[in-house]
């Protein structure tokens, strides 16, 4: 690996963002590809860190280390290209049915992430609910979109991003480079890693003009509602594996604003609807590391659901690799994999 000094990056989301900005610093010679696609995941995401997630309510894979993490390295990111893109939050969880509120007064008791909301009817003037309200605390949201311009312009200023998509014949022009593909969904173009398990669902959002809603906290109840732009909140989302294509559908937006009506109060008026796909996986953990034959060739993707905390980190760990052969974790090495991988 270090023997290719020259290393190129496949793609400009949130994952190849952190690994060029961990490998710059290092003083790596880097080169990055990126074809530019409005609807990427990164491009729609709401940017929310959730300590806790699904309907058991359960801390999610090694939070105690990876938000923080995430925290810090978003901070170092504000700091270096002098923006404001992180902010604690917290979700008001509006129970939608007794049982939920009875899980989440069972979970309370031994999760310290949530909290019992007391005062529940100052909600009523914004809301329509009929059981209790928990806190998920504390949570992070981060301006995804704000950071990738802010960095590809960076980028750019410094000639080191081809705004171009990366195809078969780039891999021949620079075969002597190490190649790292963090190119989401896109990934099972290339023969090399596209046997790995991966299982991409499509994700779409409203983004909703609302008025009066205190913006300190994301709402949720069958759906969230999150702070965005302005005077816009981001209204989402769904987990869609049998999807025919990744734009928006009048199904979604039909289901979503029927949930929106019968939860919020307030007037709203839809401005825009996203859509795009999750790049998702089987075993929900990502793939990191470098292939077992093809030596030069990494990956850093799978990042599913998660991508806004477990890129940092995991990109971080992936730099630290190339840099200093430091371990992957491996639970996120593409090792795992070696078997399947060296078939192709
Ligand atoms: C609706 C929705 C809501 C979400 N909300 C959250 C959330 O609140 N919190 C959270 O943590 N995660 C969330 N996610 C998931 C998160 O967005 C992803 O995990 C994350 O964005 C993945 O980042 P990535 O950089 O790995 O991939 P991507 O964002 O897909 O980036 C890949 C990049 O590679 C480029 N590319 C691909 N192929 C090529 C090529 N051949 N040549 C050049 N460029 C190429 C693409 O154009 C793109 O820019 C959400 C996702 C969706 C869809």
């Amino acid at each position: 690996m270090l023997s290719h000094s020259k290393i190129i990056i496949v793609g400009q989301g949130i994952s190849g963002t952190f690994l060029s900005y961990y490998l710059l610093k290092e003083g790596k010679d880097v080169l990055v590809f990126d074809e530019i696609k409005n609807n990427a995941s990164s491009n729609i995401t709401s940017g929310v860190i959730n300590p806790v997630t699904g309907r058991r309510i359960v801390r999610t894979w090694m939070i105690e280390e990876i938000m923080p993490f995430a925290i810090k390295a978003y901070q170092a990111f504000e700091q270096f290209l002098q923006i404001n893109i992180v902010h604690q939050t917290n979700i008001l969880d509006f129970h939608p049915t007794a049982q939920m509120q009875l899980a989440f007064d069972e979970r309370v008791k031994e999760e310290t992430y949530l909290l019992n909301v007391t005062n529940t009817e100052s909600w009523r003037q914004f809301f329509n609910y009929d059981f209790g309200i928990g806190e998920i605390n504390p949570c992070w949201q981060i301006n995804i979109q704000h950071l990738l311009q802010t960095w590809r312009k960076h980028l750019l200023e410094k000639e080191i991003l081809i705004e171009q998509k990366f195809t078969q014949e780039h891999i021949n022009e620079y075969k002597d480079c190490t190649i790292i593909f963090c190119d989401g969904v896109a990934n099972t173009i290339f023969p090399f890693f596209n046997l790995l398990p991966f299982a991409p669902n499509k994700g779409e959002s409203l983004i909703a003009e609302i008025n009066d809603l205190p913006r300190k906290n994301i709402y949720k109840q069958s759906c969230a509602i999150v702070p965005w732009k302005d005077n816009l909140w981001w209204v989402g989302s769904n987990y869609e594996w049998n999807y025919l294509n990744d734009l928006p559908s009048k199904e979604f937006s039909t289901n979503m604003e029927q949930k929106l009506k019968s939860f919020l109060k307030l007037p709203y008026k839809i401005v825009d609807h996203f859509a795009g796909l999750r790049p998702a996986n089987l075993e929900r953990r990502p793939f990191v590391g470098f292939h077992p034959i093809n030596k030069n060739l990494g990956i850093l993707n799978g990042m599913g659901t998660k991508g806004c905390s477990l890129a940092p980190y995991f990109a971080h760990q992936l730099a630290a690799n190339i840099l200093h052969q430091a371990p992957i974790h491996p639970n996120a090495d593409v090792k795992r994999f070696a078997g399947i991988l060296s078939k192709q």
